[in-house]
């Protein structure tokens, strides 16, 4: 089956041009300008007019949850509703992460993953490990792993007697990754003195969501952050610090850049868009006080009034956000945000936002904020280099996977679960409602199959694959 793209401009991490992208079976065969007869006369079984469109490689959120356990339940989307809302929003690789706590074996755990996965992708999938017991069986795992394509590890600063590690224990497995190559992620959050400070704020009775926020201040997003970076400053180990929110820890990670470390920053949209003021300490008639509980995520949303949200958008443009991920991790409001009510430690951490990625940060484009180049780059080709996919994925060339977004920019998307809005993730509510975007995914490409054609979902659960990943390719 061969596909001839059209009429389209290319859009890459460096530049923009008319060209059309012929796609046989599962890869892509010919770049070409257009009306080119280089390779002689072109025969298509199809035509896909994208005349005045965008044609970019399919977005790689490299920070997703599905399925995943936390405070006694689970991320409401399954690998099944969470990759085919991400095929919805132009993403057609997930890296999703393994997790490993304490008294769990992390190979017994990778099977399980595999197992929920396999067979339920509308699109491709990849796994990092999270460690949340480093110990000689699981340090022993991350060399196994490297021959499996999970070239990545989560540690946590945060989360005591759930996932947090000590110093000694980040040392140890940041020497494991200066050895073996895998590169470390890090949660940076001083973990015990937040959990003082929450405890402090419930006995003050400020039991809201927004004390979520308040009780995690960015002096112990940044003082993790510097002691992350200094660790792996001694073992030699790459950082990639995830979802950064304080513009603080953003400035410790370019300086740590500046003096040519091997550190990297991940940033959300959330971080980008949202804040403390107007999420975290929102009131509606339906959930009155509590209505910030869709919104309670960590690291937290941070006060506008700090100037956080500009600052990050800066350093985005810069290059000091290395990358952007949605950090998808869904929780309904009924019987799953519904247990923080009247105790926010109680509400479970995280927003969903894996369909809405590359048109929130479309929306950047639009508002002067990054280049369109810039777009491609943060949601694509960075996430494709910094995790092994780079050449499969993230790119649109001869010989890569056709992964590709026909994008159309003069289109509109509003979204939400409000009439006439978009919203396919498994939740009762959109943490994005009324957000209204200057760009529309007309369709979308997996591996040679459209998943996506004009606003109708069109793949299947069988279609997507688990990608193993190479090292990193992205370390300075
Ligand atoms: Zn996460």
């Amino acid at each position: 089956m061969k596909t001839l793209i059209t009429g389209g401009t290319v859009v890459s991490s460096t530049g923009s041009a008319l060209q059309d992208v012929l796609v046989d079976g599962e890869t892509i065969a010919a770049v070409m300008a257009p009306g080119s007869q280089a390779l002689g006369p072109i025969t298509a079984d199809r035509t896909i007019d994208a005349t005045s469109r965008y044609v970019i490689p399919g977005g790689i959120d490299a920070h997703t949850h599905m399925e995943m356990p936390f405070g006694g339940t689970s991320a409401s989307d399954t690998f099944e509703t969470g990759t085919r809302a991400a095929a919805w929003g132009g993403t057609t690789t997930i890296v999703d992460f393994v997790v490993q706590s304490h008294g769990q074996r992390v190979q017994d755990q990778v099977a399980a993953w595999h197992d929920k996965a396999a067979g339920n992708c509308a699109v491709d999938y990849a796994f990092h490990q999270i460690i949340g017991d480093v110990n000689d069986d699981s340090l022993k795992a991350m060399d196994e792993l490297i021959g499996e394509g999970i070239t990545s590890f989560k540690l946590f600063m945060a989360y005591p007697g759930v996932f947090l590690s000590s110093d000694g224990q980040i040392l140890q497995a940041m020497q494991k990754g200066a050895e073996n190559g895998g590169l470390i992620m890090m949660h940076a959050e001083n973990g015990s003195a937040i959990d003082v400070l929450v405890q402090q704020a419930l006995q003050r009775g400020d039991t809201a969501p927004y004390f979520h926020g308040t009780s995690r201040p960015w002096q112990m997003e940044e003082e993790a952050t510097h002691r992350a970076i200094m660790l792996a400053d001694v073992t030699g180990a790459p950082l990639y610090v995830v979802h950064v929110s304080a513009k603080q820890a953003l400035a410790q990670i370019a300086k740590a850049r500046g003096a040519g470390q091997n550190v990297f920053g991940e940033t959300c949209p959330q971080y980008l868009y949202l804040s403390l003021e107007d999420q975290l300490g929102a009131r509606s008639d339906e959930w009155g006080g509590f209505e910030g509980a869709k919104w309670v995520c960590s690291t937290p949303l941070r006060a506008r009034a700090e100037g956080h949200q500009d600052e990050l958008w800066t350093y985005l443009r810069t290059g000091d956000v290395t990358s952007v991920s949605t950090d998808h991790c869904p929780f309904c409001m009924k019987d799953q945000k519904e247990m923080g009510i009247g105790d926010f430690s109680r509400i479970p951490n995280g927003i969903g936002s894996v369909e809405h990625r590359m048109d929130l940060l479309f929306q950047g484009v639009k508002d002067g904020r990054i280049s369109l180049e810039r777009w491609v780059d943060v949601c694509c080709t960075t996430p494709a280099r910094m995790f092994g996919l780079y050449g499969r994925k993230g790119i649109i060339t001869a010989g890569a996977d056709a992964d590709i977004v026909v994008y159309d920019p003069e289109g509109h998307t509003s979204i939400g679960m409000g009439p006439g809005r978009t919203h396919h993730m498994n939740m009762d509510y959109s943490a994005w409602e009324g957000w209204e975007i200057d760009g529309h995914v007309d369709l979308v490409m997996s591996r040679g199959e459209v998943v996506v054609d004009g606003g109708g979902y069109v793949g299947s659960k069988s279609h997507g694959r688990f990608v193993p990943r190479s090292l990193s390719q992205n370390l300075i």
